[in-house]
């Protein structure tokens, strides 16, 4: 059994549902700290909801080292029915050259790939021009408030200088290395309460009724261009998903109405921006109301340089693929490392079965995985040489 495989088995085996950690950050840190890694865990949260962080740095004895991060998470998403599983979830399981078990693509097996690519690396390279840290968490699935924002924003006040960031989230659609993300979408949500007048129905004159004051002001808001996207993203879109109004009775004007919509927005617009366009729309229509924003995330975009021509170059020397730069999807813990990393990249394994039942990865992947990684350990660090 490969190295790799082993390990993405042992930390399968650990039912780290988030926040839960069950013991995947030691048992990483064990194989990490005797490779010269200093291992510091930066655990934050209320008791109620823990969440485990790992900060692991391997420093090079080259005073112009950069800094390659390998990011991820130990969380996985609960399992659904049990007995929908063909297994035990946490059972690592061989089946059709599959390995099927909770997390094993999203991403107990990028989190190995990574570690027995630096064990293979540092035995390589006794001097390496690179410095070489983990950014591990157990909470990117949940709310995701104690986790890797919270290990960013203490590596920022120490002034902590990252250059390079692969994040491990499974990425490939067909093969491993066919595609990778080099940057995601923001998001940014809005709860708004159209202020009416309650009243009977049938004396409308006496009433305000918030449904018929919005509808003028939706049907302009949907058909607004807020962007054209650029080369990388999609253009930004705004979509409602919930709308509220109505006390259930079919003689009551309502008094007000809630709408709760989300951007999905690139670089080319700012919350700012938008928040601002939407509010123009609203106050023209003369609208008496209440908005609330919250900013899941910000966008980043990494453009072609160094970290992507060393992950296009390795996965193209490790699988003969050109590999696909992508942004889409949703989130990722990427939007909090692009504060303090100029170059982030998602890169592992396939995703079809994330999340799902029988969640699985294919055995024949691991090892490729691995190799890229380490191929991207050895370019970074050649071009420092
Ligand atoms: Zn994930």
């Amino acid at each position: 059994m490969s190295r790799t495989l082993q390990l993405t088995e042992q930390l399968i085996s650990r039912p780290s549902v988030t926040p839960e950690d069950a013991g995947c950050l030691d048992l990483i840190a064990s194989r990490l700290t005797p490779l010269g890694f200093a291992c510091e865990r930066m655990d934050s949260g209320p008791d109620t909801f823990r969440v485990s962080n790992l900060w692991a740095v391997k420093r090079s004895a080259h005073a112009k080292a950069k800094t390659l991060v390998f990011a991820g998470h130990t969380d996985v998403v609960p399992t659904g029915p049990l007995d929908q599983w063909t297994q035990d979830p946490f059972t690592p399981t061989h089946r059709h050259g599959m390995l099927y078990g909770r997390g094993s693509s999203d991403m107990k097996a990028s989190l190995a790939a990574m570690v027995v690519a630096c064990e293979e690396f540092t035995a390589a390279c006794a001097d390496p021009s690179i410095n070489i840290a983990f950014l591990l968490t157990s909470d990117e699935e949940g709310p995701a408030l104690d986790g890797t924002v919270v290990v960013c924003n203490t590596l920022k006040a120490r002034g902590e200088r990252l250059d390079w960031c692969i994040v491990g989230e499974p990425t490939s659609v067909q093969r491993t290395g066919d595609m990778i993300k080099n940057g995601r979408r923001g998001t940014m949500s809005g709860k708004l309460t159209v202020k009416g007048v309650q009243g009977h129905i049938a004396y409308p004159q006496l009433a305000q009724n918030p449904i018929h004051l919005l509808s003028p002001a939706l049907a302009e808001l949907v058909t607004i261009e807020w962007d054209r996207g650029n080369a990388f993203f999609p253009p930004t879109s705004w979509q409602v998903s919930n709308i509220h109004a109505g006390t259930g009775a079919s003689n009551v004007i309502p008094g007000a109405c809630v709408v709760d919509f989300n951007f999905r927005f690139c670089t080319e617009s700012t919350p700012e921006q938008l928040q601002q366009r939407l509010c123009a729309v609203l106050d023209k229509h003369g609208l008496n109301y209440d908005l609330a924003w919250t900013i899941g995330g910000l966008p980043f975009l990494t453009t072609p340089g160094d970290l992507v021509g060393a992950v296009q170059t390795a996965i193209r020397d490790e699988t003969g693929l050109d590999t696909e730069l992508s942004t889409t999807g949703g989130t990722s813990d990427g939007r909090f490392i692009a504060q303090v990393c100029p170059q982030v990249i998602e890169l592992g394994p396939c995703n079809a079965t994330i999340h799902k039942i029988d969640e699985c990865v294919p055995v024949a992947d691991l090892e490729p995985l691995k190799n890229i990684y380490r191929r991207v350990l050895e370019q970074l660090n050649r071009a420092l040489a």
